[in-house]
Formats: C-alpha cells, sequence, structure tokens
C-alpha cells in the first residue's frame, strides 16, 4: 500500500513511528510553516523531527530535537548576546548548518532533505509540500508574530486576532508531492496542529484540489480531546480562526477531502455530527504514550 502521510512536529511524529513500522510504502509531506531563519541557519522543524523520529534518534520526552545533544554553541551564542530563545542542540544545529550550505549553493528543500534521509538511512521519502518560503504568521494586537516567535518566545501568550501563512500564495506544491499523492492509495493526515502545521500545506495552492481529486482515501487521527489538545496551541489557534475546538472542529476543516477520521473515545457523543459532514467516525484510545499505541494506532488508520 502506498501511503502519503501528511505531518507536523511532535504529534505526527509518533504516529510516523506507527506508519514506518507497518508494510507500507510511506511517503512523508512535512509543514514548512514553522521554518525559520534563526542564528544565521535556517531550521526546519517539522523535517527535522520526522527525520530524527524516524531514525530512533529524537529526544521522545522533549518531543524535538536528538537524544543526548548538548547545548555548548547555544550557551556561547548568549555569552556573545544573542537572546538565543529558540532553542537548538549542537547536533542539531549541524543539521541546519549542512542545509543551509547546500541552499545556499542552490539545492532546494527537496534535494537537501532527501540528503538528510539518506544520511540518516531512512527507507521512506521525506517531501517539503513546497521548496519556496512560506511562514505561519500570528496577527497579535502587538503585531505579527512568527510561530516560532509566538509559541517558543511569547510563549503563547499574546491574543490571537488571525492566523495567516506569508508567502503561501506564490508558492508551489513541487512536483515529487504532486506525484505522491496521485499515486497514493491512502492519504493520513497525521496528528498535527490544523491550522499551524496543516492550514500552511492546505494554502499553497492547488493542495487541497489535489487531496479532493486523489483516488486515495484520505484518513485522520484527530490531535483533539475535549476540547483541548494533547499538546501546543491547536485550541488557541482555531478558536481564532471560528473553528470549534475540538474533533467536530477538526472534521469540519478537512471535511472537502476528508474520508474517514479517528477520535478519541471519550468524545463518542461528537460521532453524529461528525457523520453529518460525510465523514466516516471510528472511535479509539488515541494518546500514543507508548510505541504500541503508535503502531495500534497506525495500522487502525491503514483500515478505516
Ligand atoms: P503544535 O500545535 O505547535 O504542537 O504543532 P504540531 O503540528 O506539532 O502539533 C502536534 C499535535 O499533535 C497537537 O495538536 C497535539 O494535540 C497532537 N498530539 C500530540 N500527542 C498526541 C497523541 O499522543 N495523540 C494524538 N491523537 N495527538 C497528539
Amino acid at each position: 500500500m502506498r501511503v502519503v502521510a501528511l505531518a507536523g512536529g511532535t504529534g505526527s511524529a509518533k504516529l510516523l513511528r506507527g506508519l514506518y513500522r507497518t508494510e507500507t510504502d510511506l511517503t512523508v509531506v512535512a509543514n514548512v510553516g514553522d521554518n525559520i531563519w534563526m542564528y544565521g541557519v535556517y531550521v526546519c522543524p517539522d523535517i527535522d523531527i520526522a527525520c530524527y523520529t524516524l531514525a530512533g534518534v529524537s529526544d521522545r520526552a522533549r518531543g524535538w530535537g536528538i537524544a543526548g545533544d548538548s547545548f555548548e554553541a547555544l550557551g556561547s551564542l548568549r555569552k556573545l548576546g544573542e537572546a538565543a530563545w529558540f532553542m537548538l542542540g549542537d547536533r542539531d544545529l549541524a543539521t541546519s548548518l549542512r542545509r543551509t550550505d547546500m541552499i545556499r549553493s542552490g539545492a532546494s528543500l527537496t534535494e537537501v532533505t532527501n540528503g538528510l534521509r539518506k544520511a540518516l538511512g531512512l527507507k521512506c521519502s521525506i517531501l517539503p509540500v513546497t521548496d519556496d518560503p512560506v511562514s505561519t504568521m500570528i496577527a497579535t494586537p502587538g503585531g505579527d508574530l512568527h510561530l516560532q516567535e509566538f509559541w517558543v518566545r511569547e510563549k503563547g501568550l499574546p491574543r490571537v486576532v488571525r492566523v495567516w501563512y506569508r508567502g503561501a500564495r506564490s508558492a508551489r506544491v513541487t512536483p515529487e508531492v504532486e506525484a505522491s499523492i496521485e499515486g497514493a492509495d491512502r492519504v493520513v493526515v497525521c496528528p498535527a496542529n490544523p491550522i499551524s502545521s496543516i492550514g500552511p500545506m492546505l494554502a499553497v495552492p492547488g493542495f487541497t484540489k489535489l487531496l479532493t481529486k486523489s483516488n486515495a482515501r484520505v484518513v485522520a487521527l484527530s490531535p483533539m480531546e475535549g476540547s483541548h489538545p494533547f499538546s501546543g496551541p491547536a485550541g488557541k489557534l482555531l478558536k481564532a480562526g471560528g473553528v470549534r475546538q475540538d474533533s467536530v472542529g477538526v472534521a469540519e476543516l478537512y471535511s472537502r477531502f476528508l474520508d474517514a477520521i479517528v477520535i478519541s473515545s471519550r468524545d463518542a457523543a461528537m460521532s453524529t455530527k461528525i457523520e453529518a459532514l460525510g465523514v466516516n467516525c471510528t472511535l479509539s484510545d488515541t494518546l500514543m504514550s507508548e510505541p504500541d499505541d503508535e503502531l495500534r494506532l497506525a495500522k487502525e488508520l491503514l483500515e478505516v
């Protein structure tokens, strides 16, 4: 089975690890909206967490970066007067240094990511949704913030007026992503922030149409339980977008292309509303605290 997984950060990485253990031909399409220039290098958090997780070198407890990494460079940067609010370990920094060097030499983000994937010995494809720069921007009463400035530097505290995607309108879906979706048997929307991780993909012209036109069954694992996400600012950002802060809201947001969604058993009461959208709804234990949960949910998503 040819599976394309649309992935954001931490929640997605857990499901990707489950999907990687199944007998499928897996392609990961990664969010680029939280990519950011930081300390002179181009950081791509969602691409990197997918690569590190599948290679078995990620820091599982933290949800980002490489296990056992040191932070010497960041410490030195601080001594030199840099605020250094964005955490980047030394080995993680090496990934971004190499990426920046290759991009400056004319390589595309797709090519650079493929190089990283190969260096880590991964057997699946990992593709940025676009090679063009797209940034998730949070409009606040004090002005626009990049998602990382909003969530990491300002700890998600400012009031969110709206979310927009800088650069998305002129971005193009890569031919590699187009071909992967056209050839897929199944598209899995991983548990990711619907607004700041899946939103930037849907904002790239032509991407939503690719999903709606695809012959693949499109299925999702909800990142919400009740009115809260398992982690991160999804609730706050859904509210700012005028979307219900629960699995019904997520299903509504994806309803144009979604065939089925797996939601928490605790949210059984929501299934009628979801089915009314024309989306098949399955109940499960959707928390992935152990590798067994990741594999179980991956298998469920290949069957629903
Ligand atoms: P974030 O909102 O900035 O963290 O962006 P991400 O795209 O990395 O979002 C991670 C999403 O994964 C969040 O909305 C979480 O609710 C979700 N998530 C994290 N852990 C789990 C889990 O164990 N199960 C499920 N279903 N979702 C999860």
